[in-house]
């Protein structure tokens, strides 16, 4: 039986922190999806299609990679891919209360379902979407923290009006 797991979020857009967590999970399960959610209460600076097509190009070196999305409640997704295990990052505590009642909840509405945490390597631990975000709408040098087809459209995103 092939060990597929769900590495999901809204990818707005993808880092090279989550890079760091879609990397590992390939070297332990035989497929990962990278699942993006269309309905973020986070209101994404970029498309559900314009976050599938940043991410795809980033995992594009990874075999057993693939890029989805999602509109329907995750637990039914992850069933619907006919896979039993939920992959998170976690970065700091900050991170786990929000970790931790999601994967309850989870656990509560598919109690086959399985959710584990990966933690990035460490320099990657302060990293985030939001803030990269910040950052390139500053003009600041976000180089480090994206790979640079990101990096392109956020500068274009946030490109100043003459
Ligand atoms: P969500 O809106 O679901 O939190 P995100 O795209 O912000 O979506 O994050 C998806 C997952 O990746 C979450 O588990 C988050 O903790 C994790 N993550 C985000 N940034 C990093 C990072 N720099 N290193 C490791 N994990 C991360």
């Amino acid at each position: 039986m092939s060990n597929t797991a769900i590495y999901p979020g809204s990818f707005d857009p993808m880092t090279n922190g989550h890079l760091d967590v879609v990397q590992r999970a390939a070297a332990l399960f035989d497929r990962v999806i990278v699942a993006i959610a269309h309905q973020s209460e986070k209101h994404p600076l970029f498309t559900a299609k314009e976050r599938v097509e940043m991410a795809r190009e980033a995992v594009s070196g990874l075999a057993n990679v693939e890029v989805d999305d999602f509109q329907t409640l995750l637990v039914d997704y992850v069933r619907s891919k006919k896979a039993r295990v939920i992959v998170r990052g976690l970065r700091a505590v900050s991170d786990f209360e929000f970790e931790f009642q999601m994967a309850l909840m989870n656990r509560t509405l598919a109690p086959d379902v399985e959710t584990i945490f990966m933690m990035p390597k460490d320099s990657y631990s302060y990293l985030s979407s939001r803030i990269t975000k910040q950052i390139a709408a500053l003009d600041g040098d976000i180089s480090q923290f994206v790979p640079p087809h990101v990096e392109k459209a956020l500068r274009s995103k946030f490109k100043r009006r003459p």
